[in-house]
């Protein structure tokens, strides 16, 4: 690749995801602001309100009122965290782009190195968590767990430890907005869209105010989506193991018929019977999910149906029109 430096970016814009967290706009700004003037790029903050339920909308409009360079694009629900990603990534327009969370546990202060790396001629530069505060024994197991099948299922392996946290090339970002798909599953998403990538190290910081908006359910959801909309392994392999059960079971067949014909009919069977009615049953069932799973998601895809929708734009540029 070129290494001849690039001069300082023209633009960046910095797009955060809000979901109720009006606890935490004020102190955001406040430490933000200040970190990106010091980088001495001209710079814009794209907060998309992911359908907030309490004063996050208000809080944004204020910020959009006294600085001109913070927008705000306001979702008409809530999209989930993957989507609103996706209607802030659509809204900047900056030549590098670095998606960050609201919540401050993305350090802004590591931008700079991002920057950096960017002029090297690097196109993403994402931020590896050093060491995750707050995760248990399961959090780490499940994590594991998710890392192992998807480098082994999908054709592109994932970055350990690394979230949206990153900094992206105007290209990149116009790759990832021209990608179609209803499901969003981010970290793929990036991994996906190759271009030179490399990393930074970064100490992820406690949460600022309110709580996360992940609990375990959610994770689950999240896991199965990353894994069914980027590997068609778990689709496939049941033609694998319905064969081999199919196979195995005619030997058996051939078996039975011949002692049958040998010895004459013997009553007790019923166990096995059962056993592989019940066992077949299961497998049938199983694979029927996995396929309902897939279709569901093919019958998302096909409804066409917008990623988002946008109520309204806020800047100070462009005032909010008078109310009707
Ligand atoms: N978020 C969002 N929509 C949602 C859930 C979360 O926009 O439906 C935002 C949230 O406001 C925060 C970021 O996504 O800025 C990360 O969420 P959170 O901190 O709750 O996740 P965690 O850091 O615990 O993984
Ligand atoms: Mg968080």
């Amino acid at each position: 690749m070129s290494m001849n430096p690039r001069p300082a970016p023209r633009l960046l814009s910095v797009v955060i995801p809000f979901y109720n967290e009006e606890g935490g706009v004020d102190a955001l700004f406040k430490r933000l602001v200040p970190v990106l003037d010091g980088l001495g790029v001209p710079w814009e903050a794209v907060c998309v309100n992911d359908g907030s339920k309490d004063r996050t909308l208000d809080e944004l409009i204020a910020q959009t009122q006294a600085d001109p360079r913070i927008k705000a694009v306001d979702l008409s629900r809530n999209f989930g965290k993957e989507r609103a990603l996706s209607a802030g990534l659509a809204h900047a327009v900056g030549e590098v782009v670095v998606p960050m969370d609201a919540d401050l546990q993305h350090p802004p202060e590591a931008i700079a190195a991002m920057i950096e790396k960017w002029r090297q001629g690097w196109e993403v530069v994402y931020a590896v968590r050093d060491a995750r505060t707050g995760q248990g024994f399961g959090e780490k197991l499940f994590a594991k767990a998710f890392y192992w099948f998807f480098d082994h299922l999908s054709e592109v392996p994932l970055p350990r430890e690394v979230g949206d946290f990153r900094l992206m090339d105007r290209r990149v970002v116009d790759a990832i907005n021209r990608m179609p798909e209803r499901s969003r599953f981010m970290k793929g998403i990036f991994a996906w869209v190759g271009f030179r990538q490399t990393g930074i190290v970064y100490v992820q910081e406690a949460r600022t105010a309110g709580t996360t908006k992940f609990n375990f359910l959610r994770l689950l959801r999240f896991a199965i989506d990353g894994l069914t909309s980027f590997s068609n392994f778990p689709l496939r392999v049941w033609s694998v193991i319905g064969g081999t059960v199919a196979g195995s079971a005619f030997v058996y067949i051939v078996v039975r018929i011949i002692r049958t014909l040998i010895w004459g009919i013997d009553v007790p069977g019923y166990e096995s019977t059962l056993v592989s009615v019940l066992f077949l049953g299961g497998v049938q069932l199983l694979t029927l999910g996995i396929l309902g799973d897939y279709l569901g998601r093919v019958f998302d895809e096909v409804k066409g149906r917008p990623l988002y929708i946008v109520r309204e734009v806020y800047s100070r540029d462009k005032p909010p029109p008078p109310p009707a």
